[in-house]
């Protein structure tokens, strides 16, 4: 019995939540196994949020809100863009769906017709080619080697630009590469795509605030106001205030492509959770003093970890501007033995082989598009940071 529709032929689970449970399940059978797999800092939700929820729900909003989000949310959303981002948008132009993951989904069903290209470049976020397949579009994924700094070039851009164009996916600072760009870099972009007026441009800013050194973070329409109507500007509180499980993120951009996105959210979901919207809205509108403190502590286990890795034999490690992963190339493990005999011929194998070999989990860059790399995601205890770089070190000074 097949229960797959066609649709879900190209479609395959999260390869860093598959990583994590692989993980999860070595340690249930007693290995000592540390996981830089997931994305999800040690940091618990702030008091205050929880505080903010638990009053919610005694108050007893515990009923549907609106398909949108609750007006008082959608109103914190509204002063956010404005206080952070120089953003002005009316309540009608913002959408509240369970995560920023939500709200990209939706706006690749809400737009992109059969055949449709959604432009990605690679490295990228995991789930980008997946939700344009699973909307019926062609992800087109644009490389951008760790030599151009991971970042899209405007010429690249152009080059992959056709009429079938729909969208382009940008994510500043990145996952999995930490590659911020610019508002220069941005303008940049800006003027191809003012060539192109019928691609559309998503802005995923979710990692805003984990940001380091003096990079400074900007968004397409604080950089280019006159391409406000076809972006779509992406945020949420998952990683900037420790809420990744709370699952709220939001979206702002043209009124009608926010309102078939609603549209679809009412048919799809009804509405965010209720208790989990009054704990963002005490996110965006209580004390921040929580993100510069988180900031600069994951700023230090970049600092350890990059400089770490950067010295063991075979890998080469860059220094990211932002979000908390780094994306080492491993190009110096290819074809390299392991002490059993195996050679590495791939990221996959090199990822296989700290598992196996050094009980650390990490993600092989086959899964965002550039190889050969791994990912390591740098967000938990410090102790735990250096013993995996530790083993990693081990393990490539290990292979023949
Ligand atoms: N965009 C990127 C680039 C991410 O890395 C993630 C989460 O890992 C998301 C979006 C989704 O965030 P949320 O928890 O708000 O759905």
């Amino acid at each position: 019995m097949t229960y797959a529709a066609p649709r879900m032929a190209p479609i395959k689970p999260s390869p860093s939540a598959m990583a994590s449970r692989r993980a999860r399940e070595l340690v249930a059978a007693g290995r000592d196994v540390i996981s830089l797999s997931l994305g999800d800092p040690d940091f618990p939700t702030p008091d205050n949020v929880i505080a903010a929820a638990i009053r919610a729900m005694e108050r007893g909003e515990t009923k549907y809100t609106d398909p949108d989000g609750t007006p008082r949310l959608k109103a914190a959303v509204r002063e956010k863009f404005r206080r952070e981002n120089g953003l002005d948008f009316t309540l009608d132009q913002i959408v509240v769906s369970a995560g920023a993951k939500q709200v990209i989904f939706y706006a690749m069903l809400a737009t992109v017709a059969p055949g449709d290209e959604v432009i990605i470049p690679a490295p990228y976020w995991v789930s980008y080619p997946d939700m344009a397949m699973i909307a019926d579009g062609v992800p087109v994924r644009v490389t951008c080697p760790q030599n151009n700094g991971f970042r899209l070039r405007p010429e690249d851009l152009d080059a992959a630009i056709t009429p079938r164009t729909r969208w382009l996916l940008l994510n500043s600072p990145n996952n999995p590469s930490g590659a911020g760009y610019t508002a220069a870099d941005l303008e940049a972009l800006a003027e191809v795509l003012r060539r192109h007026p019928r691609v559309l441009l998503l802005s995923d800013d979710i990692y805003e605030h984990i940001v380091y050194d003096d990079f400074r973070f900007a968004t397409m329409v604080g950089v280019a106001p006159d391409l406000a109507d076809r972006v779509l500007t992406v945020n949420g509180v998952s990683k900037t205030y420790s809420m990744t499980g709370w699952r709220i993120g939001f979206g702002a951009g043209p009124r009608d492509l926010v309102r078939t996105m609603v549209a679809l959210q009412s048919q799809g979901a009804s509405n965010p959770c209720s208790i989990s919207q009054a704990a963002a809205l005490e996110a965006l509108s209580g004390p921040q003093d929580v993100v510069a403190e988180r900031r600069a502590i994951l700023e230090r286990r970049r600092d350890l970890v990059a400089d770490r890795l950067d010295r063991c034999p075979g890998l080469s490690c860059h220094r990211p501007q932002g979000a908390f992963y780094v994306y080492p190339s491993c190009a110096g493990v290819i074809s390299r033995r392991t002490p059993d005999g195996t050679v590495i011929g791939t990221d996959q194998d090199f990822a296989l082989y700290l598992l196996d070999a050094a009980d650390v989990a990490v993600v092989p860059g086959s899964a965002y598009g550039l190889s050969p790399h791994i990912r390591v995601d740098f967000s938990g205890a410090p102790e735990r940071l250096e013993e995996a770089c530790e083993r990693i070190d081990r393990a490539c000074r290990a292979l023949a």
